[in-house]
């Protein structure tokens, strides 16, 4: 047999990390975890009327070693920046961040140059994998973000994306 042979691999390991893409994808638990006004929004995700459930995402676990998303939903402070990351540090590897909303993202409205007490951007503190931009988002964006989390751990989308409304000039 030439050395050009093609044999089917043995262990097939890419089917192995879809499998395992696609178990994540569909079982991904968040930290009980909220910072502001933001956090309103995230328990109304899920709840009964957005039901965050129908994703596999609604187990929102209590303790950072059960879970393996975080949602930052709110102000992050200097005050609480430790804190944040140490519950980052806690959770299990492989793990995800959802920086939810402007303070999250950037400091929002409380991005000003006097004030020395909040942190402009979570990203800057853990490694950010999806950003819901709103003052605050609405649960819909939240659920958006869990899709476009999937979609990065199997390559394919669930639903497809909804048409952008232009904006009214
Ligand atoms: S982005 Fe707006 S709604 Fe969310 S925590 Fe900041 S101020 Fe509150």
């Amino acid at each position: 047999m030439g050395t050009g042979s093609t044999l089917p691999p043995i262990v097939r390991l890419a089917c192995l990390e879809e499998l395992l893409g696609h178990a994540r994808a569909n079982s991904l638990w968040p930290l009980t975890f909220g910072l502001a006004c933001c956090a309103i929004e995230m328990m109304s995700a899920a709840g009964p009327r957005f039901d965050l459930d129908r994703f596999g995402a609604g187990v929102f676990r209590a303790t950072p070693r059960q879970a393996d998303v975080m949602i930052v939903a709110g102000t992050v402070t200097t005050k609480m920046a430790p804190t944040v990351v140490r519950l980052y540090n806690q959770m299990p590897a492989p793990k995800w961040v959802i920086a939810m909303g402007n303070c999250a993202i950037s400091g929002g409205p409380f991005s000003l140059d006097f004030n020395y007490s909040v942190i402009e951007g979570v990203a800057s503190l853990v490694p950010v994998d999806v950003m819901v931009p709103g003052c605050p988002p609405r649960p819909e964006a939240l659920i958006e973000a869990f899709l476009k989390l999937e979609e990065k751990l199997t390559g394919k989308r669930r639903f497809p994306e909804a048409p952008r409304v232009p904006l009214e000039k």
